[in-house]
């Protein structure tokens, strides 16, 4: 009996032993410890104007959601385990009075800077309503040549972000004769009909995301994540692909989709490394995950969020899967890898 106890303690002690000495490698393959978290938030469009409503009739409130982008700040700081934070872009409303579309893009981004980490920004069709590109980039900190505003960061050797930007391809947020404002306003002659090229109106299934508020990425952008991708397959990296628009169909309303997503997601398709593609734009929650095994999570906006209630996330990121953590209105998704495809 005796010696029956002390083999069971000698059991459970290798058992112990195995699972928290063997090393961190085991309990990250199980999944238990994340490499890395991050936190996210989407569409805070803050203005100083009274609460209204989206064109479909959503309650917006522009005042309260600094106070949701706020709270977030004050939680990951708490937490402490976030390394970095992306913001999925349109961090000021359309609406926003024009004279003080400057000093209101620069309120926001104090609130992010409150964080005790790097900021990983994105612009968003609102954001360029209020500001051009040139004035947008170096307050997001979006250091790239040119008015580039798509780039990639790696924040542990097994992981890597694509921050692609939606609106390379935009008819508004450059000069009205720059050529790529010209290409977009082309694009959307030959693709929408009506007078109002923000209007779906006659347009059929997906070719009802040819509305101006969208926009695309160009060429020289698609080449770029051709050559990232195979750079991070090569290296191993697993890829989290951000865009303020969303890249699949099944995860949002036609209405919201990227231009040419369909293109994107073609080089994604040629690699295996794309694991999740995150979104905002569409305001509400969105999930699916693609013909090829990738994710895709479209985000909750902070600025529909009633007063007193909340729409951010904490992201722990494994070997495996990665698994968003809502916090009030914003849901909780577990995204697993496909084994098929795991490296
Ligand atoms: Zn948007």
């Amino acid at each position: 009996m005796v010696m029956v106890v002390s083999m069971l303690l000698r059991l459970d002690e290798l058992v112990e032993w195995y699972t928290m000495g063997s090393a961190s490698g085991l309990a990250t393959a199980q999944g238990r410890q994340p490499l890395f978290s991050f936190g996210l938030i989407s569409d805070v469009q803050y203005a100083d104007i009274p609460d209204g409503r989206s064109f479909l009739g959503v309650p917006r409130y522009y005042r309260h959601s600094i106070l949701v982008l706020r709270r977030a700040v004050q939680e990951w700081n708490t937490h402490q385990k976030n390394k970095f934070v992306v913001n999925f872009g349109d961090i000021v409303d359309g609406f926003c009075p024009k004279d003080q579309s400057l000093d209101t893009v620069k309120k926001v981004v104090e609130e992010f800077e409150m964080f005790k980490g790097p900021i990983y920004h994105m612009i968003g069709n609102h954001c360029l309503y209020n500001l051009p590109r040139s004035k947008l980039l170096p307050l997001l900190k979006i250091q790239t040549l040119d008015d580039r505003a798509h780039y990639d960061f790696s924040p542990v050797p097994e992981y890597r972000f694509v921050v692609l930007d939606g609106y390379d391809i935009s008819a508004f947020g450059r000069p009205n004769d720059h050529p790529k404002t010209l290409e977009a306003l082309k694009f959307l002659r030959e693709k929408n009909p009506n007078e109002d090229k923000n209007s779906p109106n006659g347009l059929v299934g997906l070719e009802r995301r040819f509305l101006m508020f969208n926009g695309a990425v160009g060429k020289e952008q698609m080449e770029w994540l051709d050559g990232v991708l195979r750079d991070a397959t090569e290296l191993k990296q697993k890829v989290v692909v951000c865009c303020h628009l969303p890249l699949d169909p099944g995860s949002s309303t036609e209405e919201s989709l990227l231009w040419n997503y369909d293109e994107v997601m073609d080089v994604i398709h040629r690699y295996n490394c794309v694991k999740v593609c995150l979104a905002g734009h569409e305001h509400k929650v969105g999930y699916s995950i693609d013909s090829h095994g990738v994710h895709h999570r479209v985000l909750e906006a902070a600025l529909e969020c009633p007063p007193g209630t909340y729409a951010f996330g904490n992201v722990d990121v494994y070997d495996d899967r990665i698994s968003l953590v809502g916090t009030d209105r914003m849901e909780s998704t577990d995204m697993h890898f496909n084994p098929q495809v795991y490296l």
